[in-house]
């Protein structure tokens, strides 16, 4: 009895507990949402805020009788702000149901099936694959062809008018074809591509004015602007991908037959739109676009998944916040919000000095991240990133991760504003520089460690002298026992000692030593890149040791004559020429000589130069060459293989296991697909066959 009533006090403590949570959480939210909506200024990253959606909604689930209309996981978030003049739709536009794991995609999509009956001898369900493309949502409405009205969703019942601003949209019709409906509400995401943010930024940065953290947040600010002719200035777009209310006009039965219906009306409809059999060929569409979303030049944030079949869809029908015969499933997050401890500087092996940010480990973009680049002084002051702030940090892809910007505003308006450290961070303390009109601040000290380091690591790398085994810790090891103290000193490296070292024994000094050893061998263009000369990378050596075919015609030469070597130029000759004017480089490169390293081009077998000026992209696998050989017998007869193709490309070589994006370029751009046969010819004659 006793123990019933304390589990009974227990049990009411627990429900305050969870009733004063929900009530918190469903302030913080609409805080969060005003940010979001009317300000386009958000103060957390969208996986932090669909975690605090999250943990509402398990908590409403625990207590249903918690659940009221005006919760945000019962209602489309967002308001009209006072700025625009308010629009009722004439449909309510809705929100949609998230997936954040594969599972809860396929739950959905099998819940779905059983409620359609959908079972063996039925007829399977169709369901449409979209981008989620990272914008916001509009609707457009035309009478008798021509756009009347625009409006943002607002709370889906009421939007902002923002006719104005929508009509500088170039990709939206403003008049349709004849025959078009009477009446039609078309809706879409209106959105920045990513070149048009990042030109923005730039122009806004030069401006010394506030940075957008992104292109969704940057294409809401911008169409919401009281001045159209600003909207104008930013080049937004949109995709078109639902039909609203439709006066005198055709009927469909499937979502898919109402996007063609679109695109011929001249809407910008999304091209990657495909229409999947089963709940399988959804989630190969979803995988696939999460691995290629940044081939794409706007930003989506996950897929969205429709029934295709209207008359299902009615069947289904909708909650008060999104339709069930939708939903979105979401990508993980490549943004999130976290503490910048402390703002540092590395310094490379050009002696670029790079300020970088200390952060508070985040979960990101796939990995943990605790550091992340700021690029350079003037980064800073633009992004305007105090130490002590909450930032925003992005990791996309195989894009190292990068501060985005502050949250504003800052939780301490105090925090004073990070100043360039006057010297290096070495031990040697050296002054860092910043020339006039650069953006880069360096350390000018040749005998700085990190810089030596960086160098040695460099000399070492895979583009350079490929040597297996000399990374960062064994090469800092080297420079701080003095075995070492530039690039020349590797090949006289006093291994009894490096034996006695530990973490070393015999085999792995023996593997060590054969690796220097055989990047003696390394061609020219590799030592050249390897020397660290600055500008110049491997194309520009590769040239360098072709036309001059040896490292003393490379050090005896003017600086003229090497920039009138093709794909040379003016910077990288006077690189070039500097570098080896300078005394303690040549001893380097004496060092180097004597100890056998190779010094000498390419032979120039007398190959006519069939192909010069022209270049001839190769994908997937040859029978007869390997990709190296493929592209170095296309530079040996003058011409190039560059890595992608464009309207210059005389010919796209196909083997086996093509890459897709090759061929579709090639193919909008008219530019002749051939195959090893006809690759072999432009060989021989530099020109098609037939
Ligand atoms: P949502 O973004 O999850 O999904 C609905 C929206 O998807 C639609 O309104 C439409 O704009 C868009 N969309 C893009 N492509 C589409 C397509 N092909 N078909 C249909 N719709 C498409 O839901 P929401 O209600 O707009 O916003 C909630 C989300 O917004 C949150 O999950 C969060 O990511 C973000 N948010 C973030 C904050 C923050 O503070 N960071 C605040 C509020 C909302």
């Amino acid at each position: 009895m006793a123990a019933a009533a304390r589990g009974g006090r227990a049990d009411r403590a627990g429900i305050e507990r969870d009733q004063r949570r929900v009530a918190e959480l469903r302030a913080e939210i609409d805080e969060h949402d005003r940010r979001y909506y009317v300000d386009d200024a958000p103060a957390i990253s969208d996986a932090e805020y669909d975690a605090l959606i999250r943990e509402l909604r398990g908590l409403e689930a625990a207590h249903p009788e918690l659940v009221v209309p005006e919760s945000p996981t019962q209602r489309v978030s967002g308001a009209p702000a006072a700025l625009f003049t308010p629009v009722a739709h004439r449909q309510p536009m809705m929100s949609l149901d998230n997936a954040f794991e594969v599972a809860e995609l396929l739950a959905w999509g099998e819940r779905l099936e059983r409620r359609l009956g959908a079972g063996p001898g039925d007829a399977p369900v169709d369901y449409v694959c979209e981008l989620k493309i990272d914008g916001l949502a509009v609707s457009l409405v035309y009478e008798d062809g021509l756009l009347v009205q625009g409006a943002t969703r607002g709370d889906g019942r009421v939007g902002e008018d923002v006719t104005a601003n929508l009509r500088t949209v170039t990709a939206i019709p403003k008049r349709l074809p004849a025959g078009a409906p009477e009446v039609l509400e078309v809706r879409g995401e209106v959105f920045m591509g990513r070149a048009a943010f990042d030109a923005l930024n730039d122009r806004q940065g030069r401006a010394g004015q506030r940075l957008f953290v992104n292109p969704r947040n940057a294409a809401a600010g911008s169409l919401r602007q009281k001045d159209p002719s600003v909207t104008a200035s930013r080049e937004l777009s949109m995709w078109c991908y639902q039909l609203g209310a439709v006066r005198g006009g055709p009927r469909f039965g499937r979502h898919c037959e109402t996007l063609e219906f679109l695109a011929g009306l001249g809407f910008p409809v999304n091209p990657e739109i495909e229409l999947k059999p089963n709940l399988d060929e959804v989630h190969a569409f979803c995988r696939h676009w999460e691995d290629h979303r940044h081939d794409l030049d706007y930003e989506i944030d996950g897929v969205v998944v429709k029934v295709d079949d209207l008359a299902r869809r009615d069947e289904l029908g909708s909650t008060s916040r999104a339709p069930r015969w939708a939903i979105a499933y979401k990508f993980p997050p490549e943004e999130r919000t976290t503490r910048l401890l402390d703002i540092l500087v590395s310094v490379g092996r050009t002696g670029r000095a790079t300020p970088y940010a200390q952060l508070e480990p985040v979960f990101v973009g796939g990995a943990n991240v605790s550091q992340a680049t700021l690029h350079n002084e003037d980064q800073v002051r633009v992004k305007d990133v105090r130490v002590g702030d909450v930032v925003v940090v992005r990791r996309a892809g195989d894009v190292i991760p990068e501060v985005v910007g502050p949250v504003l505003p800052r939780d301490d308006p105090d925090r004073p504003p990070w100043t360039f450290p006057a010297v290096c961070p070495c031990p040697r303390r050296s002054p860092l520089v910043r020339p006039e009109g650069e953006a880069d601040t360096r350390c000018v000290d040749l005998q700085c460690p990190f810089q030596l380091a960086g160098s040695i690591e460099h000399f070492a790398s895979r583009g350079a002298m490929d040597i297996e085994g000399l990374g960062e810790q064994r090469v800092r090891l080297f420079l701080d026992l003095g075995l070492v103290h530039d690039i020349g000193d590797l090949y006289s490296i006093d291994w009894e000692r490096v034996r006695s070292l530990e973490g070393f024994g015999d085999t792995s000094v023996a593997n060590l030593r054969a690796a220097i050893e055989a990047s003696k061998a390394r061609p020219l263009a590799n030592l050249l890149v390897g020397l660290n000369i600055r500008h110049l990378g491997p194309a520009g050596a590769e040239a360098l040791a072709a036309a001059m075919g040896d490292l003393d015609r490379i050090i005896a030469a003017s600086a003229e004559e090497m920039a009138a070597v093709e794909g040379v130029g003016p910077v990288i000759a006077h690189a070039v020429h500097g570098w080896f004017a300078d005394p303690g480089h040549r001893a380097v490169v004496d060092k180097l000589r004597a100890a056998g390293v190779n010094v000498r081009g390419p032979e120039r077998a007398d190959v006519p130069q069939v192909l010069a000026g022209k270049a001839i992209v190769v994908t997937g696998t040859l029978a007869g060459w390997t990709r190296d050989e493929a592209e170095a017998a296309v530079k040996a007869r003058g011409g190039k293989s560059p890595g992608s193709v464009s309207k210059k490309t005389l010919a796209v070589v196909v083997g086996e296991g093509p890459g897709a994006s090759k061929l579709t370029r090639a193919e909008e751009l008219g530019v002749p697909v051939v195959d090893e046969a006809a690759f072999a010819a432009l060989l021989e004659t530099g020109a098609l066959p037939g």
